[in-house]
């Protein structure tokens, strides 16, 4: 493994794909970090795209709806906008080409660790191991006053907010806006980022805080961006494949 003070500046290879191929081809310790972007084109909507969650309307904005408090105060309004918007689309997707990729490069001994916002779990449906859930995730929800765990399928069971028998609101298993990131996890994340020899980041707009401060823990020159569109690191990055993550990382 190697860190930024023995790493050479990436080779001037004609290409920006080329390059980025050369360097993730030639690396044992890749960290890669990434968005709501990679799992589209498993057919699930991100926030910011074009298509994505915040250009359909809804009486409320998404991050509203999605906040701590609104939650507490709407759990209907809350569980009826997770259940369509977030849930549905996940039941039904499977792992792209960018989850597939990325689990096989783990297990050739090339990556280290899967650090992501998302909470779809398709990077371990994909056969990745070493998976960091910045957000949590949809798959585990806990009773608020009996702590009583509960499954996806009993959440979209029920009907109206999902309450545990004991009566408690159950939260879903993502963490909210205004609630904190697990610590052990992003202990985790902020150490695979800082040793990282390449950081590959994709399919995130790195809007969304504390998860795109992370990329400032990042010391190498080896830090590749994929993204379709701007995203908020672009200035930092070393390489810009511009472009959709599953078609450029599958054809690797
Ligand atoms: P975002 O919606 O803010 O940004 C997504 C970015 O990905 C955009 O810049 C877009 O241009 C890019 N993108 C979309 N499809 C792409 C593709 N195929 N290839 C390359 N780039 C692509 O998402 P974010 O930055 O992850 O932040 C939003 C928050 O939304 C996160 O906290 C995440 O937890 C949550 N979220 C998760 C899911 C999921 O689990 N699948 C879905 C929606 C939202």
């Amino acid at each position: 493994m190697t860190g930024k003070g023995n790493q050479s500046p990436p080779p001037k290879n004609p290409s920006a794909l080329e390059a980025a191929r050369e360097i993730l081809l030639q690396s044992n310790n890749i960290v890669f970090l990434g968005g709501a972007g990679v799992s589209t084109e498993s057919g699930i909507p991100d926030f910011r795209s074009e298509d994505g969650i915040y250009s359909q309307s809804f009486a409320y904005l998404p991050e509203t709806v999605l906040s701590r408090s609104f939650f507490l105060r709407h759990p209907d309004v809350f569980y009826d906008f997770y259940r369509q918007r977030c849930l549905l689309p996940m039941l039904t997707s499977l792992p792209n080409p960018a989850h597939l990729k990325l689990a096989q490069w783990e297990k050739e001994g090339r990556l280290r660790a899967v650090v992501t916002q998302n909470i779809d779990d398709l990077h371990q449906k994909a056969g990745s191991q070493n998976v960091l859930q910045l957000h949590g995730t949809v798959y585990r929800n806990q009773c608020l006053t009996c702590w009583r765990e509960h499954s996806l399928e009993e959440v979209l069971k029920m009907e109206g907010p999902a309450r545990c028998t004991c009566g408690g609101l159950i939260h879903p298993g993502i963490v909210l806006f205004e609630e904190a990131l697990d610590e052990k996890v992003m202990a985790k994340a902020i150490e695979y980022i800082r040793t990282a020899d390449v950081l590959l980041v994709a399919g995130s707009s790195m809007s969304v805080y504390p998860a795109a401060g992370l990329v400032d823990y990042y010391s190498g020159h080896r830090l590749i961006l994929i993204n379709k569109d701007i995203s908020g690191i672009d200035r930092q990055a070393d390489i810009i494949l511009r472009g959709k993550v599953g078609e450029i990382l599958g054809a690797m």
